[in-house]
């Protein structure tokens, strides 16, 4: 399935690393003209010199203030990956209010925010997580975050679909990212959960490149509201 992005203007939030980073390249790759935004320069640089078509925005999305006066800058979008979070995990007796602030302001806010400058027709997607439909050990306050974004999702297809902007997200499994080494390193940690996986193995970061694609294309012109599991079956089960 061939998908072109030509003429098309795209965000990418979190496009320093990981997902967002294979998806800002991706959507360049598609012809997009692309924003990658992060909080970290050094990435921004290494991403510019990999693609120069890329136009690098470096702020915090935890910071209202900051990332308003960014936004102004980039100007009108078509396209738009809300990718950017933490993933703070600590047992739920010891999780503190700044962290739970810390992941809700990333997570969630910084969604509701981002998505807010955005005007005029064309297709969000909202990266979130298995976690948002299913109890993780130690993953109170991201599992919380990524249910609200699901919810989030669905309000926003319906409140700006008549805006002709379609509003989905992709639900991936564990990744192995900086984020995905984190939690699941740990080989016999990982055969838990492999284990529950129908297809047997974590998703690769192409597997969701492909999804985000896909919901952000016309080929998914029909499809607004969705959470779209990938994620080998972990959810069916
Ligand atoms: P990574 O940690 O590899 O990359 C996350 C990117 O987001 C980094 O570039 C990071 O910058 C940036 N970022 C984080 N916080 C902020 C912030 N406050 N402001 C601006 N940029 C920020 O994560 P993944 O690629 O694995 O995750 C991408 C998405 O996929 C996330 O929404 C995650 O929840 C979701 N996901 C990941 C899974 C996994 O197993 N990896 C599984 C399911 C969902 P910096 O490095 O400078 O902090």
């Amino acid at each position: 399935m061939e998908i072109s992005f030509a003429e098309k203007r795209a965000l990418v939030t979190g496009a320093g690393k990981g997902i967002g980073r294979a998806t800002a390249l991706a959507l360049a790759r598609c012809g997009a003209k692309v924003t990658a935004l992060t909080r970290t320069q050094a990435d921004l640089n290494s991403l510019v010199q990999e693609c120069a078509s890329i136009t690098p925005v470096c702020v915090d999305l935890a910071d209202w203030g900051a990332t308003e006066a960014a936004l102004q800058e980039v100007g009108p979008i078509d396209l738009l990956v809300n990718n950017a979070a933490c993933a703070n995990l600590q047992p739920f007796l010891d999780v503190t209010p700044d962290q739970f602030e810390q992941s809700f302001n990333v997570n969630v806010k910084a969604v509701l925010h981002v998505s807010q400058a955005r005007r005029s027709g064309g297709s969000i997607v909202n990266v979130s997580s298995q976690a948002s439909q299913c109890a993780l050990r130690d993953h109170a306050v991201y599992c919380a975050t990524k249910a609200a974004l699901d919810m989030l999702t669905k309000v926003m297809a319906l409140e700006l679909g008549p805006h002709q902007i379609r509003v989905n997200s992709v639900n991936p499994t564990v990744v192995m990212t900086e984020m995905g080494r984190l939690g699941w390193s740990d080989p016999e940690k990982a055969k838990t959960m492999t284990s529950r996986i129908p297809l047997g193995r974590f998703a690769e970061v192409e597997d969701v490149v492909n999804s985000i694609l896909f919901l952000l294309s016309d080929k998914s012109n029909m499809t607004n509201g969705v959470t779209l599991p990938v994620d080998g079956g972990f959810l069916a089960c």
